[in-house]
């Protein structure tokens, strides 16, 4: 199937300064992407080449197959919401949703009908006649996406929309928007720098750097399978192990990591010989419980150095010899925090080889 919106080799340059190298990516209709990276990574920028606010050096921006590059944005129907809401502060809400159907000439009945299922969808019923002053951030944030979406726009495009908001609120927001996303279908570019946000509200993830895309795919991919040490870093905690190929057979290889040797299914080409990274998130990593007996060459034996209660998890940083692991330890009872020795144990299935051998730079 064709995407829907398409950027193909995209360069931006600023002088001499290449905010955008080579871009491409491709996004099926109704999918919400989010662009993930590091600040000045080229996510606004990119974005940007799609609303029409920023023309490229060379390569195209495609929607539903039609070129855009040249389009004034208001001729290519991809309203942008910024983290400053940009509401006019002199209008009600009602005004301030109501302002792009006015400008179009929208008849009475039909802009009213249009503004009622807005603020129906956004939970803003009864505070038409407000003024933006007299919300809180996240009503006021939700007046942006209502006056962005009343238009009927087939594309939404959201530049760090929820940073102003405060943590638990952004959850809220976050969630809300995710299924008014998928009720309307709307084809949907998010920018944050915020993994747990990309995580849990996208179909398909870009991480960005340094104005190239490092890898696309799905959180769960981008979380477990990431291409490199840059994206396994970037996205979420990790403890990166050096490790050396045994074997490799049937899809499954064995691993020697300081004499602990782990068997992981992997699609992963390898060696026998070869020198690996092996991506290890810290829910990958148990604790073996006091007195458990765990078959020899199956553990690591290390030395708690501290930890930090989370409520659901406790995080413990683990000392074995010269490395420190990072585990998250979702066994959490009523007697409180481990100390002292521990042995590790590691659930090899959620392992990911690297095949640079842990020279990629980070
Ligand atoms: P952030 O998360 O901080 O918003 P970002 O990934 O969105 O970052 P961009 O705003 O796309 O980054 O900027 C990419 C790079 O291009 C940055 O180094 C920025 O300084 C530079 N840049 C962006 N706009 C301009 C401009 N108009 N003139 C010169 N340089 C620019």
């Amino acid at each position: 199937m064709r995407p829907y919106i398409e950027f193909k080799n995209v360069v931006k340059q600023f002088g001499n300064f290449t905010a955008l190298d080579h871009v491409s990516l491709e996004i099926p209709k109704g999918a919400f992407v989010t662009l993930l990276g590091p600040s000045g990574c080229g996510k606004t920028t990119l974005m940007r080449q799609l609303a029409g606010f920023s023309e490229p050096e060379s390569g195209d921006v495609l929607v539903d197959g039609k070129r855009m590059n040249g389009l004034p944005p208001f001729k290519r129907n991809t309203p942008l919401v910024f983290q400053e809401y940009a509401l006019f502060p002199h209008m009600t809400v009602y005004e301030n949703i109501s302002y792009g159907l006015k400008l179009n000439k929208t008849p009475k009945e039909e802009m009213d009908r249009r503004v009622q299922e807005m603020l129906k969808m956004f939970n803003l019923v009864g505070l038409e006649k407000r003024f933006p002053k007299e919300m809180s951030g996240g009503q006021q944030q939700r007046v942006a996406f209502a006056r962005a979406l009343v238009m009927g726009q087939e594309i939404l495009l959201l530049d760090e929309p929820l940073s102003n908001l405060d943590a638990k609120l952004r959850v809220d927001v976050r969630t809300e928007l995710r299924q008014i996303q998928q009720k309307l279908g709307i084809t949907t570019i998010y920018v944050t720098h915020d993994q747990d946000e990309a995580l849990s509200m996208s179909d398909i993830i870009a991480v960005m750097r340094s104005g190239h895309i490092e890898q696309i795919g799905s959180p769960w991919e981008i979380y477990f399978r990431p291409a490199n040490r840059f994206v396994a870093d970037f996205v979420g905690t990790v403890n990166f192990l050096t490790a050396r190929i045994v074997s490799a057979e049937g899809g499954t290889v064995a691993a020697d990591h300081n004499g602990m040797l782990l068997q992981i299914p992997t699609e992963v080409p390898v060696e026998p010989g070869e020198t690996v990274t092996l991506v290890v998130r810290p829910e990958c990593i148990r604790l073996a419980e006091p007195g458990e007996s765990v078959p020899e060459g199956k553990s690591l034996e290390g030395q708690i150095e501290n930890y930090s209660f989370l409520g659901r998890i406790i995080r413990y940083w683990v000392r074995v010899g010269e490395e420190q692991f990072i585990i998250d330890d979702a066994n959490v009872d009523l007697s409180g925090a481990r100390s002292g020795a521990v042995q590790l144990c590691l659930d090899t299935r959620k392992l990911h080889i690297l095949k640079d051998g842990g020279s990629h730079d980070t």
